[in-house]
């Protein structure tokens, strides 16, 4: 029997796609791209993008959109993304699969679990697109239960603009420190909120363990993929 390679689930927030603008920066995609395909030459690397830099269901329904609707402007938005990730990712030399959590065939692959792990074990980067499909739902809390479906080892939540979990709100409070380590527990009582609630309480039920942190400075996405210790890590 061959062994296990390690398998991650790698969520990139879409902010950082647009590199601070709305739609894609392919500067910034393709210096993501190059570095998950080098790392992924010897982890499993599924992955979950976000689409802050397209819609943000919420933000829209502030401003009088149905939330619901919103929230599929916001879903269509990952799955740009994720076929923008895959392009880069290709002239990169990985090999790639974008599964999408609503129906889009000429696209992208449906959503099933059981190939996505195919695709994994054959060494193919697979792209999770449309979050879960489900309005109210953020893309954190999609890698979340991504990662405890395809049997992920760690679920790595790439920040933009910040490193890792701290003490409390460092906008708010100058005297908040990095943490290296944090439970679940505390970062849901302490309302720590770099990452969504449900993805923390999701994680901390099935013991799925978390590193947050910066993609900033370059190269530490594939140091996260690796295994190298950075950003916080948090656990039940
Ligand atoms: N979204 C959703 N259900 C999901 C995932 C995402 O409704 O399962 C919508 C939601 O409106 C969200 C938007 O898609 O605001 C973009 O995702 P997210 O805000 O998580 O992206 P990120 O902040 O990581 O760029």
């Amino acid at each position: 029997m061959t062994e296990r390679r390690r398998r991650v689930m790698l969520k990139l927030s879409g902010e950082a796609f647009g590199g601070g603008s709305l739609g894609v920066n392919p500067d910034v995609v393709g210096a993501i791209a190059r570095e998950i395909a080098e790392a992924a030459k010897d982890v499993e690397v599924a992955i979950v993008v976000g689409g802050g830099n397209f819609f943000r269901g919420a933000e829209l329904s502030q401003r009088g959109m149905d939330r619901g609707r919103a929230d599929y402007m916001g879903m269509l938005g990952t799955v740009m993304n994720a076929l923008a990730l895959q392009d880069f990712l290709e002239q990169a030399g990985a090999q790639v699969r974008v599964q999408s959590a609503i129906q889009m065939t000429q696209v992208a692959e449906p959503y099933i679990p059981l190939r996505a792990e195919r695709h994994l074990e054959k060494g193919r980067v697979v792209i999770f697109g449309a979050g879960a499909g489900l309005p109210y739902f953020s893309t954190d809390t999609v890698a979340a239960q991504r990662a405890l479906e395809i049997s992920a080892d760690e679920v790595l939540v790439a920040k933009n603009g910040v490193d890792g979990v701290y003490s409390d709100d460092p906008r708010r409070n100058p005297g908040a420190h990095k943490l290296d380590e944090v439970s679940y527990q505390d970062a849901l009582v302490k309302g720590l909120k770099v990452v969504d609630s449900t993805a923390f309480s999701l994680c901390m039920d099935n013991r799925m363990p978390m590193i947050v942190f910066g993609m900033e400075p370059q190269g530490n996405i594939a140091r996260a993929i690796r295994g190298e210790r950075i950003g916080t890590r948090v656990s039940a």
